[in-house]
C-alpha cells in the first residue's frame, strides 16, 4: 500500500471530520485492488466500532409513483407517460406496516413521488396515527415540503427524514434537473427538518455525467456541514425513458458499483458514527451490491416490502431487483446472504444513528 494512502486512512480513523478535502478525493481515487479492500477492511471496522454489531433493517413501501417533479434522470418523472400510475390506499400502506413488524423490521420507510398539497398532507398523516400503535420507527421520504407539514408528519408519529441532495454541486444540480427545481430551497428543507427535530438524512447519487471526484469530495463534507445523522446513497443508473439516460454514456457497471462502495467507505472513514444504508441501487449492479455495501462500512439495508403487484412502476433507474419476489422471501434471502458475510440482522430494533443519539445527549453517550 502507498504511503500516502496508509497515513490518510491512518489519521482517518482517529476521530471525526480529520480528513482535508484532497485527502478525501485521493481517498476516492483509489483504484489499486489491495488498496481498495484495506480501504474497505478500514471502513467496515470503524462502522463496528462506532455503530456496533448488527444490520439495522428498515421495511421499505414505495407509497406511490405519482410526482410534480421532472428530474432528468429519474424514471417516475411526471413527463415519463410510459409509467403506469399508482398510490396506495391507507389500508394499504397500513398493512406493509404490520407486515413490517411481522417480519421483525422494527422500522418502516414511506417513500414516494413528491406531492404538496393539503390533501397528500393530511393522508399521510392519517397513515401515521393508524401505524402509531406498532411503535415502529417511522422514516418518511416524500420530498420537499413546508416545515409546518414536515412538523404535522412529526407530530404524527414520524421521526426520521431522508431527502437527498442529490449533488452538493449547485451547478451540476441545475443541469439535471428542471429550473423549477432549486437546490437552495432542498439545502433549506433540510434545514427546517433539523429545526422540527427529525433525525435527518441527506445522500448523493455517484456517476452523474459531468460529476467529478473534487464534487464527490464535496459532497461528503456537505454531509459534515450539514451534521446529518443518516446517509443514503447510491451509484446513478441511467434509465431509458429520461433524458439524461438517452444520453450516451461510457461508465460501466463496474465502474458504478465501485463508485458507490468507496463513497460508502470514505463516508464512514470520515464520519464515523452516522447510520449509512447500503442502497437498492448497489444491488442493481450486482447481485451481492447490498452485501458489498454493508463490507464498504454500511450498516442499513432497506428491504423492499411493497406489494409486488406495485414494484414494477417504482421504478427510479433500470434493472430494479426482486421485482417478483414478495417481503418474505426477501427476508429469507438478504438473512442468509448477511450471514455469509459473518453478519447479523438486527430484528425488533429501531437502529436509531447514534450520531443523533449522541447529539441529542450533548456528545457524551
Ligand atoms: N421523491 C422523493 C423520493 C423518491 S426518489 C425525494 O425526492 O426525496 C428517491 C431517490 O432515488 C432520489 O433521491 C434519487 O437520488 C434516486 N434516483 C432517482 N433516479 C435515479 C437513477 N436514475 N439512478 C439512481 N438513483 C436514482
Amino acid at each position: 500500500m502507498s504511503d500516502t494512502i496508509a497515513t490518510i486512512m491512518a489519521k482517518a480513523v482517529e476521530h471525526p471530520q480529520n480528513l482535508a478535502l484532497a485527502e478525501l478525493e485521493t481517498l476516492l481515487g483509489v483504484e489499486d485492488p489491495e488498496e481498495l479492500s484495506r480501504m474497505f477492511d478500514a471502513a467496515r471496522k470503524l462502522k463496528l466500532k462506532c455503530c456496533g454489531k448488527g444490520i439495522a433493517m428498515r421495511g421499505l413501501v414505495e407509497a406511490g409513483n405519482t410526482c410534480a417533479k421532472d428530474c432528468f434522470y429519474c424514471g417516475i418523472r411526471k413527463s415519463n407517460a410510459a409509467v403506469t400510475r399508482y398510490s396506495l390506499s391507507a389500508d394499504e400502506i397500513v398493512a406493509a406496516a404490520e407486515e413490517s413488524k411481522a417480519l421483525g423490521y422494527a422500522s418502516l420507510v414511506i417513500q414516494s413521488g413528491e406531492i404538496e398539497s393539503e390533501s397528500h398532507t393530511a393522508f399521510i398523516e392519517n397513515v401515521l396515527e393508524r401505524i402509531r400503535h406498532l411503535n415502529l420507527g417511522v422514516t418518511l421520504s416524500l420530498g420537499e415540503q413546508e416545515e409546518s407539514v414536515y412538523a404535522r408528519w412529526k407530530a404524527a408519529g414520524a421521526s426520521r427524514y431522508l431527502l437527498r441532495i442529490e449533488t452538493s454541486n449547485p451547478e451540476l444540480y441545475a443541469r439535471i434537473h428542471p429550473a423549477e427545481c432549486d437546490w437552495a430551497r432542498r439545502v433549506e428543507c433540510l434545514r427546517a427538518l433539523r429545526r422540527t427535530g427529525y433525525q435527518v438524512g441527506t445522500g448523493v447519487m455517484c456517476m452523474l455525467p459531468g460529476q467529478t471526484l473534487a464534487d464527490l469530495a464535496r459532497d461528503i463534507e456537505f454531509y459534515a456541514r450539514m451534521d446529518v445523522d443518516m446517509i443514503g446513497m447510491g451509484p446513478y443508473i441511467p434509465h431509458e425513458q429520461t433524458p439524461l439516460g438517452q444520453e450516451a454514456g461510457h461508465v460501466t457497471t463496474e465502474e458504478r458499483l465501485l463508485m458507490g462502495l468507496k463513497m460508502i467507505a470514505v463516508t464512514r472513514l470520515y464520519l464515523h458514527d452516522v447510520n449509512i444504508a447500503a442502497a437498492t441501487a448497489l444491488q442493481a449492479l450486482a447481485e451481492d451490491g447490498r452485501e458489498r455495501g454493508v463490507m464498504a462500512g454500511a450498516n442499513v439495508i432497506m428491504p423492499n416490502i411493497t406489494d409486488v403487484r406495485y414494484r414494477r412502476s417504482y421504478q427510479l433507474y433500470a434493472g430494479k431487483p426482486c421485482l417478483n419476489e414478495n417481503a418474505g422471501m426477501c427476508k429469507g434471502c438478504l438473512e442468509s446472504r448477511l450471514e455469509s458475510i459473518g453478519e447479523t440482522v438486527l430484528y425488533g430494533q429501531y437502529g436509531d444513528s447514534r450520531h443523533y443519539k449522541k447529539r441529542q445527549d450533548g456528545g457524551c453517550l
